[in-house]
């Protein structure tokens, strides 16, 4: 019933790849620079959103680290979600104190790179590591300014400095997996990916998501696992 789902997951996820080193190099080709590279994780202490089925691919293919890493993250997630009342907040508790992604390794490098959803390979900065891991609360005034005119408006995510063309297009194909989702089951299950991916290993959601909307509801909410920004339903 989901190995379908997965297959066009990692079917997507490489062809997605395909068009990003594409993009890249007509990119650089006409001047431009990217600055991401291999063990250069600072965006991986961001909030990361998937689609279920993403989640499900993670899932099955963890070794005993990584899912003891990922019971360690959700245990601490879950232990700040008390009185966090909106997304933003949501955000910067996550970026402050939760830390980095459970698949990050020892060496900076992504654990799970073959498998990584969507939103991780859309993310491509035309600027240095070190604002990608900024919070940008604590610059000066000057600094934003200085920061927002150095911006190549035509590519960016105006006034960030992730490109718009590949976080657009890895949203596109968030939502074709979700439409997948909805087909089959009349519902679709997007959220954090590390909570997603708990909900996997320890309450096997994807035995109880074919039953439909309500009884995965009503599982998630009898469990005290119906967190908002952490699990999102939608049909
Ligand atoms: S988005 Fe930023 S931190 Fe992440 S790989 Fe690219 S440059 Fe490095
Ligand atoms: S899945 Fe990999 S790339 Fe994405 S946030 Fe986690 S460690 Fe970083």
């Amino acid at each position: 019933m989901w190995q379908h789902l997965i297959n066009a997951a990692g079917e997507e996820q490489a062809l997605f790849d395909r068009e990003i080193q594409a993009w890249i190099g007509s990119y650089t080709r006409g001047g431009g620079t990217i600055f991401c590279g291999k063990g250069c994780g600072n965006c991986c202490t961001l909030a990361v959103n998937c689609t279920f089925p993403e989640a499900l691919r993670i899932a099955r293919s963890l070794t005993t680290l990584q899912a003891e890493r990922v019971r360690d993250h959700t245990a601490r997630l879950m232990a700040r979600m008390h009185g966090v009342a909106d997304l933003k907040s949501y955000l910067r508790m996550h970026r402050q104190e939760i830390g980095c992604c459970p698949f990050l390794d020892d060496g900076g490098i992504c654990g799970i790179y073959g498998e990584r959803p969507f939103s991780c390979r859309a993310l491509i900065s035309t600027r240095e590591n070190r604002w990608c891991g900024l919070d940008f609360s604590t610059l000066s005034l000057e600094e934003k300014r200085d920061f927002v005119e150095s911006l190549d408006r035509e590519v960016v995510t105006f006034p960030l400095h992730y490109v718009a063309e590949t976080q657009n297009r890895g949203q596109a194909l968030e939502t074709g997996m979700a439409e997948e989702m909805i087909k089959r089951f009349g519902f679709s299950l997007y959220g954090d990916l590390p909570y997603l991916v708990h909900l996997e290993r320890e309450h096997q959601l994807s035995r109880i998501i074919p039953q439909g909307y309500e009884v995965t509801l009503s599982f998630l909410d009898q469990n005290g696992l119906l967190k908002p920004f952490l699990v999102i339903p939608d049909r």
